[in-house]
């Protein structure tokens, strides 16, 4: 019988936390009578740094079910990505397929049975995707759909509309675990993995409570991390751009030699300043762009370990004592 971990990601999330673990043990309980996956199949809590009660909780529900709630607590926030990551890593020695969900329920958990049915099908990996976006404020459905069609067009391999909810067997976080970088975005690389994938499809909820931990810097952040990760597009685009510029240039060059010798005045300023501030403004523009994908070299060279797990709460088969690390995974 294939052991399930399901892996959730907190931050701040006092208010809902209870309600995730509830909601994830009927879950497993289900399963479990169903003969679908092992008896002790359990949820790991990966507390990212909460500045709340989060982890005061997630010890409060591993004393009440120790068999199945978990807990990692990492020293310090890194994000929901690499919390996830850092999840995903703990979790794959210490059973045979993960299913990683946010904290706030807003994915249906109802649909973790097909996922487990799909695995049983072959699928390595089974992508949890939003069918529509009912519950999303028009700006965040529109800037996402446009994300999606960006990371196209710069050539990044995403599945639409699929955010973190998510299968993974346990030999695929394995592979995944291969991929040493630092920029972290987990939609862009589990494509990359292989393996036989498929798809459930559910309705995406509002939060069951508390409020987004995903505000718009962040999720700027997080788009533009996805592309400059993923895609040296931008770059040959400002190599095209300069080409173009220079064809312009040479242009406007025989025109103001034509001028010039037909006698004719020289153009005014106006001119001259506008394209100072263009060219200016566009070389800054290059400049920065460049600069990104040096910055991320310099922060992949350092290889600086990507998470630090302080304690690792689990009543795992064959022992049920906490244990303490102080490394990267
Ligand atoms: N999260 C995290 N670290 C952070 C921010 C968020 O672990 O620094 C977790 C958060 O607790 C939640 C998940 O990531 O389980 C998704 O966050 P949220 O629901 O706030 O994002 P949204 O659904 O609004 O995009
Ligand atoms: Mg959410």
């Amino acid at each position: 019988m294939d052991k399930l971990a399901i892996v959730v990601p907190c931050y701040n999330e006092e208010e809902v936390l209870k309600l995730a673990s509830e909601a994830l043990r009927d879950v497993l309980a289900d399963l479990v009578q169903k003969g679908k996956i092992a008896g002790d199949s359990f949820i790991l809590f990966v507390n990212d740094g909460s500045k709340d009660r989060t982890w005061e909780l997630i010890e409060e529900e591993h004393a009440a079910y120790p068999v199945q709630v978990s807990g990692v607590k990492l020293a310090g926030n890194v994000g929901h990505q690499f919390a996830l990551t850092a999840g995903l890593i703990t979790a794959k020695d210490m059973c045979d397929v993960t299913i990683s969900i946010d904290a706030d329920l807003q994915d249906d958990v109802a649909v973790i049975e097909e996922m487990i049915d799909k695995f049983h099908e072959g699928n390595d990996i089974v992508y949890g995707v939003r069918r529509e976006r009912k519950t999303d404020t028009f700006f965040k459905r529109t800037t996402a759909q446009a994300f999606y069609r960006l990371m196209g067009l710069m050539g990044v391999k995403t599945v639409y509309n699929h955010a973190d909810f998510r299968l993974m067997s346990r030999r695929a976080v394995e592979e995944f675990s291969k991929y040493r970088e630092t920029n972290l975005f987990l939609r862009g690389m589990m494509p990359l993995i292989g393996y036989q994938t498929d798809n459930v499809y559910y309705d995406r909820k509002e939060r069951a409570a508390g409020e987004s931990k995903y505000p718009l810097k962040k999720m700027l952040a997080l788009a533009f991390n996805g592309i400059s990760s993923f895609s040296v597009k931008p770059i040959s685009l400002i190599l095209g751009l300069g080409l173009l510029i220079i064809f312009c240039s040479v242009l406007a060059l025989i025109y103001a030699l034509l001028s010039y010798f037909t006698g004719h005045v020289v153009p005014g300023w106006t001119s001259l300043i506008l394209s100072i501030w263009f060219l200016g403004g566009l070389q800054l523009l290059a400049i920065g762009l460049v600069g990104q994908y040096i910055g991320k070299i310099y922060i992949e060279v350092k290889q600086r370990p990507r998470y630090n797990i302080e304690k690792i709460l689990h009543k795992g088969n064959n022992s049920d004592e906490e244990r303490t690390t102080a490394d990267e995974e």
